[in-house]
């Protein structure tokens, strides 16, 4: 989730345009849906991963409203204006449960309305017409607000995709398989630290047995 970084740009610019700071979110998430390139349709792990993202979405009760779009590109997986999935075409190339684990991570921001409750934060901090003197006034304490709310979200994907897993059959396993394919990292302003997720993770998983 490189948004808060791109909305903190498009936001500097924002002041000149007379626009409001949802307007602002929709452009900046646009923009970001606009960069990237389509994958191969007929390619084997696109199928793979539509496929995937069809069961899950199906399982979720989710409807058509939910987009995917399998990209190459410097991304992995990510969430668009709450309910665009965006997925790399490599991710056909996992083993199905951490591919599984992934895509159900991003239905669980889909599902859980967390781009909805990140709008809110911003209007919250800049109500009405942007003003350039009243963004750059909060933009440190909104980034703080908002990278503490993206990290809970992040969690809370992550538990879903657990729940959607277990009612697969399958097990946390796949999600530290998911893990271990992706890399270890460190926290961000949008995501925590790989550690602290698997340890989420363990925990959510002690608590369904
Ligand atoms: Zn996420």
């Amino acid at each position: 989730m490189r948004w808060l970084f791109v909305t903190l740009l498009v936001l500097s610019g924002a002041a000149a345009r007379c626009e409001g700071i949802v307007e602002v979110l929709g452009r900046s998430q646009q923009l970001q849906l606009e960069a990237f390139t389509d994958a191969d349709a007929d390619a084997p792990s696109t199928r793979k991963v539509r496929q995937s993202f069809e069961a899950l979405r199906d399982r979720a009760g989710l409807g058509p409203t939910v987009e995917l779009r399998v990209v190459t590109g410097p991304v992995l997986a990510e969430t668009l204006h709450g309910r665009v999935i965006i997925a790399h075409q490599s991710l056909g190339d996992l083993d199905e449960g951490a591919r599984l684990f992934i895509l159900a991570h991003e239905l669980g921001h889909v599902s859980l309305k967390h781009w909805p409750q990140m709008t809110l934060l911003y209007q919250a901090w800049l109500p009405g017409e942007l003003m350039q003197a009243q963004s750059d006034a909060v933009a440190a304490l909104l980034g703080h607000d908002a990278s503490a709310l993206a990290h809970r979200q992040e969690f809370e994907a992550d538990v879903f995709a657990l729940h959607m897993l277990h009612a697969l059959g399958r097990s946390a396993q796949d999600a530290v398989s998911a893990f271990v394919q992706m890399g270890v990292y460190s926290d961000t302003a949008t995501h925590p630290g790989t550690r602290k997720r698997l340890a989420a993770l363990r925990a959510a998983e002690g608590e369904l047995k």
